[in-house]
């Protein structure tokens, strides 16, 4: 009677694994285009785009900008 594989039910493969857009910097808080969200200088970089020890800064990619998210409410 019962007959249903309890347990074992993948997702149906329309699920986004991903769902960060691709050119979004691990500094974004927002997506380009986001409304309410802004380009604002890199915290970690001060804007320069690079580390103290002269690495590309992480963040922001090197671009010294990152997306905030403004007023999120
Ligand atoms: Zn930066």
């Amino acid at each position: 009677m019962n007959t249903d594989n309890n347990g074992t039910n993948p997702t149906d493969g329309h699920h986004p694994v991903t769902p960060a857009a691709p050119d979004l910097k691990p500094g974004d808080e927002a997506e380009p285009g986001t409304p309410g969200a802004a380009e604002d200088l890199c915290e970690t970089c001060g804007g320069s785009g690079k580390l103290a020890n002269g690495k590309t800064c992480p963040e922001c990619e090197g671009t010294g900008r990152v997306m905030r998210g403004i007023g999120g409410g």
